[in-house]
């Protein structure tokens, strides 16, 4: 790794760097630099926990001219609590610069945002919801916009989101610099994405990062009716200072926070029923290491950076590999270890050697037992839910089926 000194990088930004205690430039950050200064469309992808918000933070405070009062970046980003923290992230890097940054998002009055926008910032981070709201009320002028980021672009480019992202595109003038930050990409998404971009050059890190050797990878199996007893073994033997759990539902997280209180666990929910204000207060408790334990539904899934998080509980097994992917990712961030456990049900297994297959990870049996009752599944919905996996869907059934041979091999 390069230290920052050696790179061409802004003195007053350097400065802040200390401060921030960042010494090294990580890989992506590196090799960010350059492309992006130099004003070309770009694709970054590296690893969970790698420093992707910093690869584009500070080529963008170089690039944004502080005595030109006018919004000259957008970054969008998928959850209210990931556009604040990237926002966060660059108020620290530009303490020098005097580059103001303001939030834009769900949730928050409408009004606080609007006299922000007053103060004219230079970079506008914010939720597209929020933003299309501000653009159409006019009280978000993007014509003079020059850098847009998308961070957590895979998800910002799909279907949840791809038309409100083209909305804004369109309010932003038609040179400008486009670049995608992400730890996934999928194949069709980049195909995709070239629709808004042009002659985007791609920037892949994938060895020789600081995240993955350092993730202990763990699943446990239950009968069904018996997760809750099981989560609550694990956080009783595991005592994790800082834990993640991970429910498919809100109402579902709702509940399991509210189960863990009552056996005394010190825990916060995190999902989209909550009003803002509980949902900033539980971010704040979990971040200041008042509670030990969040429990979230996907909204914490991706781009959430809380230092020192021990665990990650995947309580309800997520369907699609590369959630599992990004939940997992909450943990050993920039170098630190972790450790993540799955707890899987019968029913859950077609989803669970997906994501082993296709995050090509080895996810190890937390106890001989575990491991006996994936080898041998003898459960009828289980068999079931193979077939019926194995049968109806072609392009995911020699991953499947590859991840059960090579798992049996083992
Ligand atoms: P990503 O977006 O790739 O998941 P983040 O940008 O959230 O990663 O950064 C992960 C963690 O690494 C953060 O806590 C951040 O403060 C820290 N970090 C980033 N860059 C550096 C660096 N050069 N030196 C030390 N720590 C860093
Ligand atoms: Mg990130």
């Amino acid at each position: 790794m390069t230290k920052f000194e050696e790179m061409d990088i802004d003195p007053r930004i350097l400065r802040s760097l200390n401060e921030m205690g960042y010494t090294e430039a990580f890989p992506i950050q590196e090799k960010v630099q350059a492309p992006f200064m130099s004003g070309i469309d770009l694709i970054g992808q590296a690893k969970t926990g790698s420093g992707k918000t910093a690869a584009f933070g500070l080529p963008l405070l170089h690039l944004v001219n502080p005595s030109q009062r006018e919004v000259q970046a957008l970054i969008l980003a998928p959850t209210r609590e990931l556009a604040v923290q990237i926002t966060k992230e660059i108020e620290k890097l530009a303490k020098y610069t005097g580059t103001k940054a303001v939030t834009i998002y769900g949730g928050q009055s409408i009004n606080v945002q609007i006299d922000a926008l007053l103060r004219r910032p230079h970079i506008v981070v914010g939720t597209p919801g929020r933003v299309i709201d501000l653009i159409k009320r006019r009280s978000l002028n993007l014509s003079k916009v020059r850098y847009v980021v998308l961070d957590e672009a895979d998800r910002m480019l799909d279907m949840g989101f791809i038309d409100d992202i083209e909305f804004i595109l369109e309010a932003t003038p038609g040179r400008r610099q486009m670049s995608l930050f992400s730890a996934t990409m999928p194949r069709e998404i980049l195909d995709l994405a070239r629709r808004y971009m042009s002659n985007p050059q791609k920037i892949l890190i994938s060895a020789d990062e600081p995240s993955v050797e350092e993730l202990d990878q763990y699943y446990t199996v239950v009968d069904d009716g018996s997760k809750q007893d099981r989560l609550v073994e694990i956080l009783k033997s595991e005592r994790p200072s800082s834990a993640i759990v991970f429910c498919r539902t809100k109402i579902g997280a709702h509940r399991l926070a509210r189960d863990l209180e009552k056996r005394y666990f010190n825990v916060v929910p995190l999902h989209g029923d909550l009003s803002q204000y509980q949902r900033d207060a539980s971010m704040n408790a979990f971040r200041a290491g008042q509670v030990e334990i969040l429990v979230a539904t996907d909204v914490a899934a991706r781009g959430i950076d809380v230092p020192g998080v021990q665990l990650v509980v995947n309580y309800d097994f997520p369907d699609d590999p590369l959630v599992y992917f990004h939940r997992v990712g909450r943990t050993a961030r920039a170098g630190s270890s972790g450790k993540s456990i799955s707890i899987i049900q019968p029913d859950d297994f077609p989803n669970f050697y997906r994501a082993q297959h296709l995050t090509k990870t080895i996810i190890k049996p937390l106890t001989p037992l575990d491991e006996q009752k994936a080898l041998h599944p003898n459960t009828r919905r289980q068999q079931s839910s193979f077939i019926r996996y194995g049968g109806s869907r072609p392009y995911r059934r020699t991953g499947y089926q590859h991840a059960w041979q090579s798992y049996r091999r083992r």
